[in-house]
């Protein structure tokens, strides 16, 4: 139902994904506009409530007043606490200054902590919310396409740790999401082909026909705002789904980490370093080198690798290892870094492969030496 065309005048179209999660369900409003609207929407949640604002300088300067003046008009009372942009605000201690400044605003657990940002913001603030006086309500408004289609739905919140990424943090879900496409107007192109990276890997796990949709499609997905609103939709109903049938990742959301494994292994050897590695990027060269490890294991034929390749090279995505800028590790440190992940159980290595396209499956115990000889072969 979600892959009707509109016309982009028409962006006044509103989708509502609702996360069933029992007592702690809540609805992802996309649309365009809702910055303006955010106000009243928060409003209808949480009359009168407080609200500690966490943004970016980024963010707060190109969407800020926006956000401010709609809460005001609700009359909803706001402070607002910036940090720098970057992966190093999702630090120990950003996150005792941001706690330390929403209690220095009274704010309490009805009151709202609302994350105005990318997946950065909002795994910062959401740990915030998670801890704050034992649990505060929290609102996601994702300015990234990446946090719009990922990390602002199923609630994994947290911060790093100099032992690695995402290592302290909560499963904590928000109370309301706010997906506006308009933000995505100023996001620069680099992080908008990264975001879609995870909207093609929700086609590419289970729905085939959503993969061939972007395939026709992705120019207008990339350019108009009724387009982004139905990828953002469907993207979030697939992992909406996948999240509330397993929570707290036991057995099937583990499918949400295709190119992950790669992609994480990758992110880590170039030290999360955004000039030469952006992590859509690592999903991207990852769910390339998920599929052309599933042919070469018999799972797939090989024309599935190549037209997951084909897609993602098309809107001008990195698909392998060699296009990493200044690559120079081998296939044993790609190995040794994936062992470091935090899904590594006990040592087997899972991977999330592919049948074929929408049709992806968790394969635990693949042998160390298979995964060593096919990235041997990659980087040759
Ligand atoms: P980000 O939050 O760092 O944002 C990327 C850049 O874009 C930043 O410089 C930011 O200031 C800027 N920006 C944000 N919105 C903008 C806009 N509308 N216009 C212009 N610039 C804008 O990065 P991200 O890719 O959104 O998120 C990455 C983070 O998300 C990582 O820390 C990752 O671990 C986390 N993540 C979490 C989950 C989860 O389930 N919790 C899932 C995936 C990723
Ligand atoms: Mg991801």
């Amino acid at each position: 139902h979600l892959f009707r065309p509109q016309s982009d005048q028409d962006a006044t179209h509103q989708e509502i994904v609702r996360v069933a999660l029992g007592g702690r369900s809540y609805d992802i409003v996309i649309g365009a506009g809702l910055l303006q609207k955010a106000g009243e929407h928060i409003a209808r949640i949480a009359p009168g409530a407080s609200c500690a604002i966490v943004t970016d300088e980024n963010v707060a300067r190109l969407h800020l007043p926006t956000v401010e003046l709609s809460l005001k008009e609700a009359g909803l009372r706001s402070t607002t606490i910036v940090v720098p942009p970057g992966e190093a605000s999702k630090s120990l201690a950003v996150y005792g200054r941001v706690c330390d400044e929403a209690l220095a605003a009274k704010i309490e657990r009805r009151d709202l902590i609302i994350a105005l940002g990318g997946g950065v913001v909002g795994d910062l603030a959401g740990f915030v919310a998670a801890s704050l006086r034992r649990g505060s309500r929290f609102v996601q408004i994702p300015t990234t396409l990446l946090s719009q289609v990922d990390s602002s739905v199923g609630g994994k919140t947290g911060i790093n740790s100099s032992h690695g990424k995402n290592l302290i943090g909560a499963f904590h879900q928000p109370a309301l999401v706010l997906a506006d496409v308009d933000v995505l107007q100023t996001l620069p192109l680099r992080e908008f082909r990264a975001g879609y990276a995870e909207v093609v890997k929700y086609g590419l796990i289970g729905d085939k026909r959503f993969f061939e949709w972007l395939e026709a499609d992705a120019e207008a997905v990339f350019n108009s705002r009724s387009e982004q609103i139905c990828a953002i939709a469907v993207s979030c109903e697939t992992k909406a789904t996948i999240v509330a049938r397993d929570e707290t990742e036991q057995g099937d959301r583990a499918l949400l980490n295709l190119g992950h494994t790669f992609g994480h292994a990758l992110e880590r050897l170039t030290n999360y370093d955004s000039i030469r590695l952006v992590h859509g990027e690592g999903v991207a060269i990852g769910m390339v080198c998920a599929a052309r490890f599933s042919a070469r294991l018999g799972f797939c034929t090989p024309a599935v690798a190549e037209r997951v390749e084909r897609h993602l090279a098309g809107v001008g995505l990195p698909t392998r290892i060699r296009d990493i800028p200044d690559w120079s590790a081998d296939a044993q440190a790609i190995l040794d870094a994936m062992y470091q992940d935090k899904k590594v159980e006990r040592g087997a290595l899972t991977f999330i492969l592919m049948r074929g396209i929408g049709e992806a499956f968790i394969a635990k115990s693949i042998a160390a030496d298979e995964v060593l000889k096919f990235l041997e072969d990659e980087l040759t």
